[in-house]
């Protein structure tokens, strides 16, 4: 990153919001569940599956985390009345984490609930590190309750997680595996690049040793490039291949051709405008882009 693009970055809240919606637009579906509709239908016809996620994170009251819950059950009839080939991915926080332990738990029951009914499935996100333990929490209750269409996250940069795959083996769970994407300190996280592969690699092998279902998720090809390698001998069911809306579409492509399950993470929502500068904040390169829209914008205006 750039002395240019560092300042960038930190300037990022300023840039009008237009433009950050101009350098978004490939990453999020829109601001309502119509897009993200129409995006998942192109995306299926691309032979991709994807999983719809509803915008909005560490919320402070409970009827904003119910209505939350309420949207995710009408993705839900969408994803079923329109045909779709897509599930569901929740940040905890969006349902009340942050308010309680057990209105989280009550939300998720309610999702899982209205998955269940067209055999739908939920994948929890894995939020920053003050989450981790409450999420895993979240997902052992939800297993203990009888619930099979839950899967979670796992953040390949955080040391404790060869311990919690470990912990998860006797559940055999649906795993989605990351690097994690918060800025976590060293003392909890792996910080080099790296090392943060390595632990991918490691956590990858201990998942499928173990038999469970594992969704790749990374662009890295370096990490796709190990991750071929390791599920060589599966069946094409047996895993799949996660990217983000808008990232490496080539190469998704190239997996979808070479037959592997690839699903794209789509999303929607009216809180566009915060994830937007949070996904560019963690993307330098987009920096420069912003800098020559907000120019122009300038200029035009001129
Ligand atoms: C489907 C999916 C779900 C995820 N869910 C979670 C989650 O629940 N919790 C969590 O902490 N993290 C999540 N992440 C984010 C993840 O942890 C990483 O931060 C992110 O994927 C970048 O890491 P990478 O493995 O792609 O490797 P990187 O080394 O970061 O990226 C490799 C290359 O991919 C391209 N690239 C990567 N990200 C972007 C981007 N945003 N825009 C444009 N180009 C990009 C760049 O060319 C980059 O050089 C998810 C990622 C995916 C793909």
């Amino acid at each position: 990153m750039t002395l240019l693009d560092r300042a960038i970055v930190r300037l990022l809240p300023a840039v009008p919001k237009p433009v950050v919606k101009f350098v978004s637009s490939p990453y999020i579906a829109g601001p309502a569940l119509a897009d993200g509709v129409l995006v998942v239908r192109r995306l299926n016809r691309e032979g991709k599956l994807a999983t719809i996620d509803v915008l909005g994170e560490e919320i402070t009251r409970e009827a904003e985390a119910r209505a939350i819950t309420q949207e995710y059950c009408t993705v839900f009839e969408a994803i079923e009345s329109e045909g779709l080939d897509s599930n569901a991915s929740v940040k905890p926080t969006a349902l009340g984490l942050d308010l309680s332990y057990e209105l989280c738990l009550e939300n998720l029951e309610t999702l899982l609930r209205a998955a269940a009914t067209n055999e739908n499935f939920v994948r929890i996100d894995m939020e920053d590190s003050s989450t981790t333990s409450d999420t895993l929490r979240l997902y052992h209750d939800l297993r203990a309750r009888g619930f099979d269409n839950v899967g979670i996250v796992l953040q390949a940069y955080l040391r404790r997680t060869l311990d919690d795959i470990r912990t998860l083996a006797d559940v055999q769970p649906n795993v989605r595996l990351c690097k994690g994407i918060y800025v976590e300190p060293s003392s909890i996280a792996f910080t080099d690049y790296d090392a943060v592969r390595a632990s991918f690699v490691s956590c990858l092998d201990a998942l499928l040793d173990q038999g469970s279902y594992v969704g790749v998720a990374t662009h890295d090809e370096w990490l796709i490039a190990s991750a071929l390698q390791r599920v060589a001998d599966l069946e094409p069911l047996e895993y799949e291949f996660q990217m983000l809306l808008g990232v490496r579409e080539q190469r998704a492509d190239e997996l979808v051709a070479g037959g592997h399950r690839l699903r794209v993470y789509v999303p929607y929502g009216r809180y566009w405008y915060e994830y937007s500068l949070r996904r560019l904040q963690e993307n330098p390169a987009m920096a420069g882009t912003i800098a020559r829209a907000t120019v122009g914008r300038v200029l035009g205006r001129s």
